[in-house]
């Protein structure tokens, strides 16, 4: 095997099935063998974040197997026995290999509202920069079904687009996307390379899926959609595929691999360009002007002269040159009030003046689209 990769940033989703190995039982053997190939891949440099499933089912397996009713306060119990369990059992594997894991429990909101989107972001790739693996799964103990994303595929594919991911390899029960379903068409063949998922793809998704998780092929086809439109590969593959997270991640064939079809940066400009704060005026100095132009830097609250408007952290604002030139937009960390504080201010001394820091930057590089 080759030892470079193709993807660094990848997000790799679990399904039930997989961590069960099709049993009724989280699988330790599996689990073992993915959390190597995990540490492997970290070795090689990448940035892996887990996205899991199986708290549900690892809290009926606590229960000793009681009959299911499969209603919300059922999956709720079920899911705040399980997530604990599922969490021990990845930290304690985590541990042969000497790496940390940090647990992250999503709900949609955390994902839809942009202040909450900033801090959720902010604490995922704090992790990764520190080499802490991130596990994120749905807060299925507190999520009802108005504030639930609802299935972990989907959830994979908005995590996948809020840390900027490069792939999103969801692992399931089945080799990958196949032209007619395998289970009752010998002649089914695995289609491996979906340049664009069209109407041809989606009719194959059918909406069939195994009884312990929830999504099926249908669920993966529209994550799949979902983050091939923000920039990002996707490769649906079999969880027991031999090295099926080190091989997708170093670009060898595996599986059903979905081509992004923009590029991240079109996709993230795009987005950040598309809800700008209608009152925002961050008027900076020439010095600042330079370093966001010339030197490709972030914007610090030194160079910040003047604030107009009213605006939240979270909001994409404008940033004008003290000759009324706009020169970018951008994702704040901080809201308006705030800035209005620190505002020509060292970002040292953010945390003296506002009591809290949201860190050094008001609008980072990556979070910044120049337009003039
Ligand atoms: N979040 C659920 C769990 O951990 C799984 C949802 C899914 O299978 O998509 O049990």
């Amino acid at each position: 095997m080759t030892q470079s990769l193709r993807y660094r940033r990848v997000v790799v989703k679990l399904g039930t099935s997989v961590l069960t190995a099709g049993t009724d039982r989280l699988h330790r053997p599996r689990m073992v063998e993915l959390i190597r190939q995990i540490a492997a891949l970290r070795d090689l440099g990448a940035q892996p974040i887990l996205v899991t499933s199986g708290a549900v089912l690892a809290g009926w397996e606590q229960l000793g197997f009681p009959p299911r009713k499969r209603n919300l306060p059922e999956k709720q119990l079920f899911a705040a026995i399980g997530q604990s369990r599922l969490m021990h059992l990845y930290a304690q594997l985590a541990d042969i290999y000497g790496f940390p894991v940090a647990q992250t429990l999503l709900t949609r909101d955390d994902l839809r509202d942009r202040r909450r989107y900033l801090n959720a972001r902010n604490a995922l790739l704090g992790c990764v920069e520190r080499r802490v693996l991130p596990i994120v799964n749905e807060n299925d103990a507190v999520a009802v079904d108005e504030i639930k994303v609802g299935d972990n595929d989907t959830l994979s594919a908005l995590v996948a687009n809020l840390v900027d991911a490069d792939l999103l390899l969801i692992c399931t029960d089945r080799p990958g996307l196949f032209s007619a379903d395998p289970r009752v068409d010998t002649t089914a063949q695995l289609i491996p390379d979906v340049p664009l998922i069209d109407e041809t793809i989606w009719a194959l998704a059918g909406d069939a899926g195994s009884h312990r998780g929830t999504g099926g092929m249908r669920t993966k086809i529209q994550a799949a959609d979902l983050a091939t439109r923000a920039g990002i590969e996707v490769i649906i593959a079999a969880g027991e595929a031999p090295n099926v997270i080190l091989q997708a991640a170093q670009g060898t064939a595996i599986g059903t691999r979905l081509h992004a079809r923009a590029t991240r940066l079109e996709a993230r400009k795009r987005w950040i360009l598309a809800e700008t704060a209608r009152q925002s005026r961050v008027v900076i100095d020439a010095g600042a002007a330079r370093a966001l132009r010339e030197q490709g830097r972030s914007l610090l609250p030194a160079g910040i002269v003047r604030i107009d408007g009213a605006f939240d952290r979270g909001q994409t604002i404008r940033i004008f040159s003290e000759q009324g030139i706009e020169l970018a937009r951008g994702l704040t960390q901080y809201r308006a009030a705030d800035l209005g504080l620190i505002g020509g201010k060292h970002s040292a001394q953010i945390e003296e003046i506002l009591g809290y820091t949201y860190g050094p930057e008001v609008v980072h590089r990556d979070d910044m689209v120049m337009v003039n």
